[in-house]
């Protein structure tokens, strides 16, 4: 979202944008990063480096770099790689525009250039975040939790329904937190409501939220209004006490348990979706056998892992030795995914013969490729439908499920 409101911004300073990485006729690059676990850094320096490679051969004119990276490491950054004309940390909008040359202009509040297909956005409800998690360098980075008020997020949801946006995923570090900081009190029950009344949304995906004090009325918001999906990504990270104590995640194995029965019992049928970490400091056998058994037991619609990595200035780096090998935690968060996939499996068979609203993402061979309410964009499984008649991207609908496999559903394209 900080890339789609900087290039808004850049069209309006007069320039042509490219989004895709691989056209080469851009003259100037501007890469935003991201410094939250050693992949994505990884995988920021990696895409750095080619664009460095690509201004010694003369292929490009300028290389700026922001976001989350360069605001951790810009001192050393610039050192190792001279190419770099400027980097900037994570809100320096105004900076990169004086360093490309535009004139400061201003976008209407919200406006984006969207990068994502057009029929859903992600919509980040507030910025940084209170919490201390031992192996989260987000704090550090982002600072503490900005919500943008409700009023402001209802007109930037009104500019992208305008634009052909049906499905809005709200993002956050810390979603559930949503409002405390502006209104006293936790408001993200209150700003679903509001952005469920925006004209052309259809459905409202909600990411990240926070299992400990989780408000209540959001669970009651999920079951009764019909525009939000029955989906809800919460990630819960572990479950043994021992480790969840380490971790500083303000929870115990119990209210976990009770949270997700709560949540099943009172909105029936929602999909939950966690992320797990693994191979964090005092997850020894016995507490990695727990969160296997949690997995087996509870059954998560849709499950995600990370492995534990240190990062610099966090509270488990500078407490914590980092014992287990990359390997030893990577075979525990294969043996996770390998569960994962089992009851994944087990799960997608009981929806053969059923029929389900899909939201069509995109055309693929000879499938369109959709998802439904229970499933986000890049990180879920997806539906894999066939049809007599053409089908429009962006647009929902019925589809009969005739087989499954891990993770996805194939099915076909009922009357419309
Ligand atoms: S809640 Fe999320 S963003 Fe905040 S410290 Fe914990 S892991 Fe990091």
């Amino acid at each position: 979202m900080d890339s789609e409101k900087l290039m808004a911004r850049l069209r309006r300073g007069g320039y042509t944008l490219l989004h895709d990485s691989s056209d080469t006729s851009a003259k100037i690059v501007v890469i935003n990063t991201c410094g939250f676990i050693t992949e994505a850094k990884e995988e920021s320096v990696n895409t750095i480096l080619e664009f460095a490679e690509a201004k010694r051969r003369g292929d490009i004119e300028k290389l700026f770099v922001f976001g989350c990276l360069a605001e951790r490491y810009k001192d050393d950054l610039r050192k190792e790689i001279e190419e770099v004309d400027e980097f900037f940390g994570v809100s320096s909008f105004d900076d990169i525009l004086t360093a490309v040359g535009v004139p400061h202009v201003q976008a209407p509040a919200g406006e984006r250039l969207l990068t994502t297909s057009g029929h859903y956005a992600y919509l980040k409800i507030s910025e940084g975040c209170n919490r201390s998690c031992s192996y989260c360098a987000i704090p550090l980075i982002r600072g503490k939790h900005v919500s943008t008020p409700i009023e402001a997020l209802v007109d930037e949801a009104r500019l992208l329904a305008g634009k052909g946006v049906k499905e809005l995923i709200a993002v956050a570090q810390d979603s559930t937190f949503y409002g405390v900081d502006i209104y006293g009190k936790r408001r993200l029950a209150a700003l679903l409501g509001a952005l469920s009344e925006v004209d052309g949304i259809e459905w409202i995906r909600l990411h990240y939220a926070y299992p400990s004090q989780f408000p209540a009325d959001v669970i009651d918001v999920l079951r009764d209004n019909g525009k939000l999906c029955k989906y809800l990504d919460i990630p819960f990270q572990h479950v043994s006490n021992t480790v969840l104590k380490n971790m500083r995640r303000g929870v115990s194995r119990r209210q976990t348990y009770e949270l997700i029965d709560k949540l099943r019992s009172r909105a029936p049928g929602i999909a939950l979706r966690t992320t797990l970490m693994v191979g964090h400091p005092g997850e020894d056998e016995t507490a990695f056998a727990e969160l296997m058994d949690f997995v087996r037991e509870v059954k998560f619609e849709r499950l995600g892992v990370f492995t534990y990595s240190e990062e610099e200035g966090t509270y488990g780096a500078t407490r914590f030795k980092d014992a287990l090998s990359p390997e030893e935690k990577q075979q525990r968060a294969n043996a996770v995914m390998k569960l994962q996939a089992e009851i994944s499996a087990s799960l997608n068979m009981e929806k053969v013969g059923k029929t389900f609203k899909v939201m069509l993402d995109r055309k693929e061979g000879s499938y369109y490729v959709g998802r439904t309410e229970f499933d986000s964009p890049e990180v879920d499984g997806e539906a894999l439908i066939t049809s007599d008649k053409p089908l429009s991207i962006g647009h929902f609908y019925n589809v009969k499920i005739t087989s499954t496999d891990d993770f996805d559903l194939y099915g076909t394209a009922e009357k419309f």
